[in-house]
């Protein structure tokens, strides 16, 4: 059958402005009842799966009412239902969280035990994501109309993936959803009309995928109307990208031929569909790159764009000042809150600042509870997610509607997948409210101290793994007296830094080779999102050790005093953020080491086997 005309396909203004308007007024709906559709939420989480073994334990028996499910249903965390998680891996197929057949696990970011976790996940929650994502551009179009007139550069990738022994597969939530249908074969929708084919996306070579998505971008760049990517992190790794290979992507563009690095025959088909010799092209392109300043790169190769989506919230703020450089201060967009857990909410104000960035929950996705973080004297005062809650703490839990302006909680979840009243691990504040529905901003992700793309290293994390490197001193007799940790970003990739004061009392001084095979162990101790970074997605750059000289440390603890730290509570930071305390720092640096070598890191837990 002949392909129908392209203009047939399009969807018409009215289409649109009407999809938009039924999209809004969805919105308008659940945020004026909250509390009445997350009782039906629970409701029907619960009633659903009436039978399911883990319900059944707790004494639920088919009971749906919220006050008995609180009363109980305990609160969780991953280590919890680890058993559960490990039955389900190992191909147990019979009820055990939910009545649905698990369809696959989604591996989060968070890891238990230096693996990532796996999240259940049912084949219907596919459609509460698109719904998600639905939900973006018609709150954009509200503030930026004509989007549907052009198109969006996105760099999107997917990651390996494995099975587990029994056979479910295991990955990341964004690769389960790019391959899935509801992606690849979604219907024409000017939202969604991306610059980069499909194909590029589904490229499991990341160099191929990147490339061909960037020269796809380039040859269409007048259409482009917005640019991002999931993560601040990995935009800027796509301009970092262009700065390496911009001369290449010219000689394409150019003479209208895709060059032999891209051997990925599918990635060949759909990029060959786009690219034309276009001389004129290649060289406005050659002329802006050779600049020498790259300030506003993105405004100047893709006049058009109106935005950057990307998520800078979070510990993705810290890529504000390059992404502004870069992009000669155009907005920058955070549009939604998710997780592999469940997807949460999205921003209805998405040109605010990113300071004032605030998601609201949308009511339907799962049912939400919050778990007060209490505040004493400017110290947070929160339960370690390694404790379970006392009776007392599970009756602080309060529901969406209840929350308080300007309190601090923990998000807790339960899903239609088969967590119930399951801690995410995130703080957020209420912001302000949407109709009756409340609105967050994200404060944070408890316990993490560094985090330079999706990795998340935590204090104990950390301090195992500077525990595993100090033994290389021993024979030298050097100890570490004191050390502390840093992001920094301002390297493409961003990568660790660990600064550490020494003594040395042996005579012979420590070799830079027992210091680099220092910043190696860290790194192998390092869990395997940390590590996949490092070796596969190549988005963390050689772990870094700076030692300072003697006395660094008091230096720093004067000048926290001299802020007005208490002397008797003073503790080191085991990571700093602080602009002035990093220049103290790097001020006294006498000598600066890297890891000579990538980590080892395999795709999925160590002893499954894997797919690719
Ligand atoms: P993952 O389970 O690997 O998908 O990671 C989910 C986590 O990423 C969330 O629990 C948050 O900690 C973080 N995250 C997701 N969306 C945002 C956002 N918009 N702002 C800040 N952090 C986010």
């Amino acid at each position: 059958m002949p392909e129908a005309p392209k203009e047939q396909q399009k969807a018409t203004d009215y289409s649109v402005a009407e999809n938009n308007k039924k999209t809004l007024e969805f919105i308008e709906d659940v945020t004026k009842k909250p509390d009445d559709v997350q009782k039906t939420v629970l409701a029907e989480i619960l009633s659903k799966n009436a039978h399911v073994e883990y319900l059944k334990r707790h004494g639920l028996n088919g009971i749906t009412d919220r006050e008995i499910f609180k009363k109980v249903i305990p609160v969780i965390t991953y280590e919890d239902i680890q058993p559960e998680i490990n039955l389900i891996a190992n191909g147990d197929k019979s009820h055990i969280l939910c009545s649905q057949p698990i369809s696959e696990f989604l591996t989060s970011s968070g890891t238990s035990g230096g693996e990532r976790k796996l999240m259940p996940t049912i084949d219907e929650e596919l459609e509460r994501r698109s719904l998600l994502y639905g939900l973006l551009m018609p709150v954009m179009s509200q503030f930026v109309p004509g989007l549907e007139k052009g198109k969006g550069m996105y760099f999107l990738f997917i990651k390996s993936e494995c099975k587990t022994p029994g056979g479910l597969v295991a990955r990341p939530v964004l690769t389960s959803y790019y391959k899935s249908s509801h992606f690849k074969e979604r219907p024409y929708d000017p939202y969604t009309n991306y610059t980069s084919p499909n194909e590029t996306i589904l490229c499991s070579d990341s160099y191929q995928g990147m490339y061909s998505q960037m020269l796809c971008g380039l040859c269409q760049n007048n259409e482009v109307l917005r640019v991002g990517a999931v993560f601040a992190s990995g935009f800027i790794r796509a301009i970092r990208f262009l700065e390496k290979h911009w001369s290449l992507l010219c000689n394409d563009i150019r003479t209208g031929t895709l060059n032999s690095q891209i051997t990925d025959p599918s990635v060949r088909e759909a990029v060959m569909k786009i690219l034309k010799a276009d001389p004129e092209l290649a060289n406005f392109i050659e002329q802006e790159c050779s600049r020498q300043s790259w300030q506003g790169i993105i405004t100047r190769l893709w006049p058009n764009t109106k935005y950057v989506d990307v998520i800078v919230t979070g510990t993705m703020s810290q890529y504000i000042p390059t992404l502004d450089y870069y992009s000669n201060g155009l907005p920058l967009v955070c549009t939604m809150y998710a997780s592999s857990e469940c997807y949460f909410g999205v921003n209805l104000n998405p040109l605010c600042k990113p300071s004032e960035v605030s998601y609201t929950l949308i009511p339907t996705m799962a049912y939400f509870e919050f778990l007060p973080v209490h505040k004493n004297n400017d110290t947070t005062n929160s339960v370690p997610l390694s404790k379970s809650l006392s009776e007392k703490e599970q009756q602080e839990l309060v529901d969406l509607v209840d929350v308080k302006l300007g309190q601090d909680y923990e998000l807790v979840v339960t899903t239609y997948a088969g967590l119930y009243r399951y801690r995410v691990g995130d703080v957020l504040r209420v912001a302000g409210f949407k109709n009756s529905a409340p609105q967050f901003n994200f404060i944070c992700r408890k316990n993490v101290v560094l985090s330079i793309d999706s990795d998340k290293t935590d204090e104990v994390e950390l301090q195992n793994a500077v525990k595993n490197a100090v033994s290389h001193l021993i024979p030298f007799d050097a100890h570490l007296i004191e050390y502390t940790s840093y992001a920094d970003t301002t390297t493409i990739p961003g990568h660790y830094v660990l600064y550490w004061e020494l003594s040395v009392n042996g005579s012979t001084p420590v070799p830079p080779s027992v210091l680099e095979d220092c910043c190696l162990t860290i790194e192998e101790s390092l869990n395997s999102v940390y590590r996949q970074g490092r070796v596969s997605d190549k988005s963390i750059g050689a772990l870094e050790i700076k030692i300072v000289e003697a006395g660094t440390f008091d230096k720093l603890m004067d000048y926290a005093i001299s802020l007005g730290a208490s002397i008797n509570q003073y503790k080191t930071p085991r990571c700093v953020k602080f602009a002035p305390i990093v220049e103290l720092l790097n001020f006294r640096v006498v000598s600066c080491y890297f890891s000579p070598k990538c980590p080892k890191w395999t795709p999925g837990h160590k002893q499954w086997i894997n797919i690719d």
